[in-house]
C-alpha cells in the first residue's frame, strides 16, 4: 500500500482519465480530494468517504478554493494531479474567441492556478509530486487543434519550468502526454478518423484511462525519486 498516509488531489475524476488515476491512487490508500463539475458523479466519490469539491479549475478563486478544501480536510498535499481538460476543435480561420481563451483557460491556466495554491504548502513540507496531463498533440500538433495544442505544450513547458524552481525544496514535476486513449473526449470522433490513429500505433490498440493511470501512479509516488521535469508519453508508440 504505497499510498497510505498520502493526501492526492485530482483534477478532472468524475470520468475518463482522472477517475482511473483517482481510483488507481485511492486502491493504494491514498486520502483524496477530487473534482469536477458534475455534481452527480462526485456524490459516487462522497460514498466511498473521498472528499469532493464541485470546482471550474477555469476560475482562480475555485482551484484556491479546491487546495484550501484538501488542507482543511487532510491537512496536506502530496500529490497533485493537474488532469482536467476540455476540447473545442476547429479550424483557426473559423475559431471563436471563446473556444480558444475556454481551452487555455481550463488546460493551461487552471493547472497553474493549482500549483500555485499548493506549491506553497510542499515547499513547507519539503516534497511533493505534481504530474500534468498534457497531450502527444502538444508535441505533434494536430490540424482543427490550435488551441488544444497550444495549450498542452503550454503545460510542457510548465513543467520543465516549476520542476527547475521547486527542485531544491524536493518536489518533482512531471508531465504526461496521452495518445489515443478511450474516454469519452474521444468517443466523438468518427470512425473513419479513428481507424487512421489506429493504423499508426505500433503496439496495434487504444490506450484505456488505467493505461494512463498506472504512470501518474508510479510518478507519483515515493519510488520516483529521480524523474522531474519530463514529459513521459502513454501511445503505444503513436509517436517515436
Ligand atoms: P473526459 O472524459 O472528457 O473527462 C474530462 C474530465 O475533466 C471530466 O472529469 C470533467 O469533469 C473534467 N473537467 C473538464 N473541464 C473542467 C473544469 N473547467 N473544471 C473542473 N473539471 C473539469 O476527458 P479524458 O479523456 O479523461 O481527458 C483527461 C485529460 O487527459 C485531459 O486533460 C485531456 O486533454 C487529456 N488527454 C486525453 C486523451 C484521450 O485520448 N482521451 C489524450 C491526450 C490527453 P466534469 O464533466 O465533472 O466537469
Amino acid at each position: 500500500m504505497s499510498m497510505i498516509d498520502k493526501v492526492a488531489v485530482v483534477t478532472g475524476a468524475t470520468r475518463g482519465i482522472g477517475r482511473a488515476i483517482a481510483e488507481r491512487l485511492q486502491a493504494d490508500g491514498a486520502s483524496l480530494v477530487v473534482c469536477g463539475r458534475d455534481a452527480a458523479r462526485l456524490k459516487d466519490w462522497e460514498q466511498s468517504g473521498v472528499v469532493t469539491v464541485k470546482a471550474d479549475i477555469a476560475d482562480p478563486d475555485a482551484a484556491a478554493g479546491l487546495v484550501k478544501t484538501a488542507l482543511d480536510s487532510w491537512g496536506r498535499i502530496d500529490i497533485l494531479v493537474n488532469n482536467a481538460g476540455i476540447t473545442r476543435d476547429g479550424f483557426l480561420m473559423r475559431m471563436p474567441d471563446n473556444d480558444w481563451n475556454d481551452v487555455l483557460r481550463t488546460n493551461l491556466s487552471g493547472a497553474f492556478y493549482l500549483c500555485r495554491a499548493a506549491i506553497r504548502s510542499m515547499m513547507k513540507q519539503r516534497s511533493g509530486h505534481i504530474v500534468n496531463i498534457s497531450s502527444v498533440i502538444g508535441v505533434t500538433g494536430n490540424a482543427g487543434q490550435t488551441n488544444y495544442a497550444a495549450s498542452k505544450a503550454g503545460l510542457i513547458g510548465f513543467t520543465k519550468a516549476l520542476a527547475r524552481e521547486t527542485a531544491q525544496r524536493g518536489i518533482l514535476v512531471n508531465a504526461v502526454a496521452p495518445g489515443y486513449i478511450e474516454t469519452d473526449m474521444t468517443e466523438a470522433m468518427a470512425d473513419k478518423h479513428r481507424e487512421a490513429i489506429l493504423q499508426q500505433i505500433p503496439l496495434g490498440r487504444t490506450g484505456t484511462p488505467q493505461d494512463v493511470a498506472d504512470l501518474v501512479h508510479f510518478l507519483a509516488s515515493d519510488r520516483n525519486r529521480y524523474i522531474t521535469g519530463q514529459t513521459i508519453h502513454v501511445d503505444g508508440g503513436l509517436v517515436i
